[in-house]
């Protein structure tokens, strides 16, 4: 039985949507988030970047789409999508996109499909059966039970952009749903958001290993509990073998902040064993997380070319170097007031050392300076 609700329409980029009144997800059958303006934003500029490195034209799936917004503006704003197929379960739902298509004059790009999300990926029915070029996941909570399917669903080269809102999990507040929601032990660190967005590649990489196909991350962001990840599929073994010395653990050493990453190829092929002692400290303190993704995190050339784009500053360069120091937090420990962050990173750099910003922390730092050295540069700027 359909449910009559009050609607209005807002305007995202050049997109209008008709969207619920009230955006409480509780009362309900469809739900708008309309704090998720700035994160579509991101996914527009993304999604041009890819199509402009692809030729022809291309099919993008929007998977749970609620009430259309994502897949919507995608036919609306993005270039080189000659069909957007827009699922989800709910008829309120789908009919409010099929409203916000027909105002936006999309409806010859847009097709609309009502299945269970696996149903939809493993059928496609709208495409004809062919794999999709470009697919979003974007669900309540973990993105875990769609991973397998989503992954098939995917020509050879295709994107998969994925959401998780369960930052508790992927941040270490509880390890055990990590462990059988994303196969790997979180950290709560200072870092414990760079561990969560290492889970959900890891996760990524291992269902793809299995799948006989491998992923190569192009960029991932967080807006308070929400994760997203941007990554490209490619179908085959060859590079396969590539992703097996991306998956490893993260190592901490939680008496004085030392971390190290070690690739699962090491820990059970090597001959040589590392001791369990953390090599600053000397003290039993190590704690091990994961396994997870320790490649990069980011295709600098696709993240250059999002810059380029839309000169928002969330592409800014930034380095590959994994696990980043809040420094906030270290200033706190150390009892003094924290300096401006571009000087710390000037004097790095003027030390010879690579330091950058991160855009998964607006306090922190990538940096291959030892910890004493950073501790010893933050000492000397507040002096
Ligand atoms: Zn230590």
């Amino acid at each position: 039985m359909a449910v009559a609700i009050q609607t209005k329409t807002v305007r995202e980029g050049s997109t209008k949507l008709v969207v619920p009144e009230q955006d409480e997800p509780v009362k309900f059958p469809t739900f708008f988030n309309p704090k998720g303006e700035y994160v579509r934003d991101i996914s527009i500029v993304c999604y041009n970047a890819f199509a402009s490195s692809r030729k022809g034209t291309l099919v993008f799936a929007d998977s749970l789409a609620g009430s259309g917004a994502r897949g919507i503006r995608v036919a609306n704003e993005a270039k080189g999508f000659s069909t957007v197929i827009l699922n989800d379960i709910s008829s309120t739902s789908i009919d409010l996109a099929k409203s916000s298509v027909e105002l936006n004059n999309v409806s010859e790009k847009c097709k609309f499909s009502k299945k269970e999300v696996c149903s939809f990926l493993s059928l496609r029915a709208e495409s004809g059966g062919e794999r999709f070029d470009v697919l979003d996941i974007d669900p309540f909570g973990t993105p875990s039970p769609y991973i397998d399917c989503g992954l098939r669903s995917l020509k050879d080269g295709g994107l998969l952009s994925l959401s998780a809102t369960d930052s508790g999990v992927l941040c270490g507040v509880y390890p055990r749903v990590a462990l059988r929601k994303y196969l790997g032990f979180p950290l709560r660190t200072e870092y414990s958001h760079e561990v969560g967005m290492r889970l959900i590649f890891g996760l990524l990489a291992m269902t793809a290993m299995r799948l006989e196909l491998s992923i190569e991350p192009l960029f991932c962001h967080h807006d308070m509990h929400y994760f997203r990840t941007y990554s490209i599929v490619h179908v085959g073994n060859s590079r396969s073998r590539q992703n097996e010395v991306e998956i490893g653990f993260i190592l901490h050493c939680f008496k004085c902040g030392w971390r190290s990453t070690v690739s699962r190829d090491d820990v059970f092929f090597s001959k040589e064993k590392d001791s369990e002692k953390c090599p600053s400290c000397k003290s039993s303190s190590i704690r091990v997380g994961g396994p997870l993704w320790i490649g990069k995190i980011q295709s600098r050339d696709f993240v250059e070319i999002c810059y380029k784009n839309s000169r928002m500053t969330i592409f800014e360069p930034e380095s590959d170097l994994a696990t980043y120091y809040d420094l906030s937090e270290m200033t706190d420990i150390m009892g003094v007031r924290t300096p401006k962050i571009m000087d710390v990173i000037t004097n790095l750099n003027s030390a010879g050392r690579s330091a950058s910003r991160t855009r998964l922390n607006p306090r922190a730092i990538r940096t291959d300076a030892p910890l004493p050295e950073i501790r010893s540069v933050l000492k000397e700027l507040v002096r």
